[in-house]
């Protein structure tokens, strides 16, 4: 007898799934890994409507074609101040 779940059973991982960047010539996914990160902490706001705490660069380099870019993705902290959930747990 064999129990696959017991009740301390660490909670499963949820996955976040993002669309990796592009070679703007060939349009392949394949990049050497980054380097040169710079960051820059400033707030803004997307068209999405998604607020950001900062602004991240980072070179890289299309493994199939050589061409080399920089990746600007953004860090969100949505979670920290605009969303309120009401959490009614209990405290004893
Ligand atoms: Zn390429």
């Amino acid at each position: 007898m064999t129990r696959r779940r017991t009740k301390k059973s660490r909670p499963s991982t949820p996955i976040a799934t993002a669309v990796p960047t592009r070679c703007p010539r060939c349009g392949s996914t394949n990049r050497d890994p980054y380097h040169n990160t710079r960051r820059l902490d400033t707030t803004g706001t997307l068209p999405c409507g998604s607020v950001y705490s900062a602004v991240i660069w980072r070179r890289t380099r299309c493994h199939d074609c050589g061409q080399t870019r920089i990746d600007k993705t953004w860090i969100f902290r949505d979670a920290d101040n605009s969303t309120k959930k009401t959490r009614k747990k209990s405290r004893k």
